[in-house]
């Protein structure tokens, strides 16, 4: 895919994306670009004060990136290059400055073609997840059950493991590998473990509940993945710990052509954690 078009996990900061639509043009002033960038604009005023920045899109590409400072109702905003304009009360508009080098410079010229709809007036990005933030509850939810239990580390994650599996992370992993354990052919639900690649215990609350942090694994693969027989290699390759013994290898059904397809950035991220504190060469 041309890396010119940006993707919604590309987008890290809090951005409002305008659509300058006809009062773009290739010989546009900077102040002009800022002015018919920062308003008027119907936004809701709650939700634009949320954003850090502020994108001027012309034909799906980013033609600049603004740092909002404040938000103002249009009576109170000046734009040099519209001296004359009519105010339109019930509008808001952004007083800023072009955004520092680093920010700029990931943006500037790409295409948000895949993220906003043609025609769109303004988009907030990155795109909101609603799977995400079921997954964040669901996690805070089973952390305040399990964190005043009067047990060993042992059989918390127990609990943990079980509230998972009956939950929206395990759903949403059954759903990216189509029912099926990463490494064999185990089909059946009632044997597909959703499995975290960072453990549990050691994740941040959003790398609890981040997708890219689960494999789909049946009970086998699942045990040697969390007790650090099998790990993989960035291509999805499998590593085997050297304390496997050979026939515990052909009974639990690991060889060594084994491996994961496709790993996202993010199984990347997680998988070096794993490689690094949870394998056991
Ligand atoms: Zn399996």
């Amino acid at each position: 895919m041309n890396s010119n078009v940006l993707k919604n996990e590309d987008i890290t900061e809090k951005i409002i994306a305008f659509n300058l639509c006809q009062s773009y043009h290739a010989n546009i002033t900077k102040t002009s670009l800022y002015d018919c960038t920062r308003g008027y604009w119907n936004v809701s005023l709650e939700n634009a004060q949320q954003c850090e920045y502020a994108f001027s899109i012309y034909k799906s590409t980013i033609k600049e990136v603004y740092k909002i400072e404040k938000w103002l109702p249009s009576e109170e905003i000046r734009r040099e290059t519209f001296p004359n304009e009519q105010n339109e009360s019930g509008k808001y508009g952004f007083e800023g400055k072009i955004a520092k080098k680093e920010i700029r410079d990931r943006y500037l010229e790409k295409s948000v073609e895949n993220i906003c709809k043609k025609g769109f007036r303004f988009k907030y990005l990155p795109i909101h997840d609603k799977n995400n933030d079921e997954v964040i509850e669901e996690t805070k939810k089973i952390e305040k059950e399990v964190e005043p239990l009067n047990i060993d580390e042992e059989s918390k994650k127990a609990i943990v493991n079980v509230r998972v599996n009956q939950g929206k992370f395990r759903d949403l992993l059954l759903k990216r590998y189509n029912n099926k354990c990463c490494l064999c052919d185990v089909k059946n639900k009632n044997f597909l473990i959703a499995s975290h690649i960072k453990p549990w215990a050691k994740s941040k609350s959003k790398e609890k509940a981040d997708i890219d942090n689960g494999f789909l694994l049946c009970p086998n693969h699942d045990r040697l993945f969390d007790k650090g027989y099998i790990t993989f290699e960035d291509d999805g390759t499998i590593i085997i710990s050297g304390k496997l013994e050979k026939d515990d290898m052909i009974s639990l059904n690991v060889d060594s052509k084994m491996h994961i397809e496709q790993l996202t950035k993010g199984n990347k991220e997680y998988l070096k954690f794993h490689r690094k504190k949870v394998f056991d060469s």
